[in-house]
């Protein structure tokens, strides 16, 4: 545990007083975990009542597990409250009512305060994943110990609890996490873009941008704020941080020319330039930088090849869920694309946001499962395209149809939730007709 964790339970400042953990995922339960070793009295508390309430036992005797409907007593006399990412604090206005809003924290919130390693944090719309892996490989080759977690594989609150004590940390941050922050401060922030996403979530394209800049909200000019060049414009106007303002693109001199033979695409250029500036910021040569850019591959389901078949290339890339991701795969291939979209549509104007970086590369479209009715009216005109009720008639159709040098492109546009838990078994299923077709 970090030194600054065993002041404060030293300091007894949570010592059995109430502590209320909304969310009983991952996050939740490691947040509740980390208050319980610093003596707080923790209710843990989930609107699903199917949930085992074995998965509690093991955080020991000081977290209590409630299931059901939230109330305000619940939340009565608690000295602070982390909420799990993904629960809207809008629509639990009502029952915190009586809750300061700077007891109100997210579990990224609560973890910082536990740590004095510097933080490197990674949040936008699209490549979040890609660019905080990236940048962990690259400080990793550069002889540092490293922890890369936050959004995605293990909460912050567990790597610590577990005596985690890396050199830097580095954050997928997402804006559901970047709303409930009072005190996170980090070394580097970097936003990589913007797009239309959550929009279930947040209020208004307004909200979800701001929760992205409170990213930068805390930080000085000891910080450095990582931004794109292409939204230069907007973000000069507004007043955000006081950190360094350094730009990137995917055309910057100093990053354009390092070799990644396997991170294809304008956007990926943009993603190591953005990784190339936060990486600098703590010392990183060049050298180490491009020995890590070289050899990193795509992780699974972002425009990952996965199969060959007659001349035919099968790229899985089911982690494509907003319109953006999409045309920024498709501009990555200089081949005949045929495009597999369909599933739970997020929003944004197919005629206007994709179909410019369909042009000259689409030759045919699948339509898979849901959302037809999004897709056929805005692409059936201009492009050749069918519908089929999923996706392994739609792979099918699709390859029968191909030629030797096509690429068939799992890039949806789409969540999964019609036909799949996620979508990464939506890929692994792509991935299995692929090479069923061999
Ligand atoms: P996130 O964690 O933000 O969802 P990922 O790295 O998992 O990002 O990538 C999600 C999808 O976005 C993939 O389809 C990937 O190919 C695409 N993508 C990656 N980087 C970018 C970028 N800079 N701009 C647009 N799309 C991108």
């Amino acid at each position: 545990m970090d030194r600054l964790l065993e002041d404060i339970r030293d300091r007894e400042l949570l010592r059995g007083r109430k502590a209320v953990v909304v969310g009983a995922g991952r996050s939740g339960r490691s947040a509740s975990a980390l208050l319980a070793a610093i003596g707080a009295n923790v209710l843990l508390a989930d609107t699903n009542e199917t949930l085992d309430p074995t998965l509690v036992r093991e955080l020991g005797e000081n977290v209590r597990l409630e299931l059901g409907p939230h109330s305000r007593s619940q939340f009565a006399d608690a000295e602070i409250v982390v909420l799990s990412p993904g629960v809207p604090v809008r629509r639990m206005a009502d029952v915190l009512a009586d809750v300061p809003p700077r007891k109100i924290v997210g579990e990224l919130e609560l973890a910082s305060w536990f740590t004095n390693s510097p933080i490197l944090a990674v949040t936008g719309t699209n490549g979040k994943t890609t660019t905080t892996t990236l940048i962990g490989e690259i400080l990793r080759r550069s002889g540092r110990s490293v922890f890369v977690g936050g959004n995605i594989g293990t909460p912050l609150c567990e790597h610590l609890l577990g005596g985690g004590r890396a050199d830097v940390i580095v954050l997928e941050v997402s804006s559901f996490q970047l709303q409930n922050v009072h005190l996170f401060k980090p070394q580097v922030g970097v936003l990589l873009n913007f797009a239309p996403n959550h929009l279930d979530y947040h209020e208004d394209l307004e909200e979800y941008l701001s929760a992205k800049l409170n990213l930068f909200a805390r930080m000085d000019e000891s910080g450095a704020a990582i931004l794109p060049a292409s939204m230069r414009g907007e973000l000069e106007c507004r007043d955000f941080t006081q950190a360094r303002k350094l730009w990137f693109g995917p055309d910057d001199a100093e990053s354009s020319n390092f070799e990644a033979p396997h991170l294809p695409g304008a956007h990926n250029r943009a993603n190591i330039a953005a990784a190339w500036l936060a990486v600098k910021q703590l010392g990183v040569t060049r050298a180490q930088a491009a020995e890590a850019i070289r050899e990193f591959f795509p992780l699974p389901h972002r425009q990952q090849p996965v199969a060959e078949v007659d001349g035919v290339l099968f790229v899985d890339d089911s982690k494509a869920t907003t319109l953006d991701a999409v045309s920024a795969a498709l501009r990555s291939f200089d081949r005949p694309v045929r495009l597999l979209l369909g599933g739970v549509f997020k929003g944004g104007d197919v005629a206007r946001e994709l179909v410019p970086a369909m042009r000259g590369r689409v030759v045919q479209v699948g339509l898979f499962g849901a959302a037809r009715e999004i897709f056929e009216p805005a692409l059936a005109d201009e492009f050749d395209t069918f519908w089929e009720a999923d996706l392994e008639k739609a792979v099918k159709r699709l390859f029968s149809c191909a030629r030797s040098g096509d690429v068939i492109l799992l890039s949806p546009a789409t969540a999964s939730f019609d036909s799949y838990k996620s979508y990464g078994e939506r890929g692994d299923h792509f991935k299995r007709i692929a090479e069923e077709l061999a």
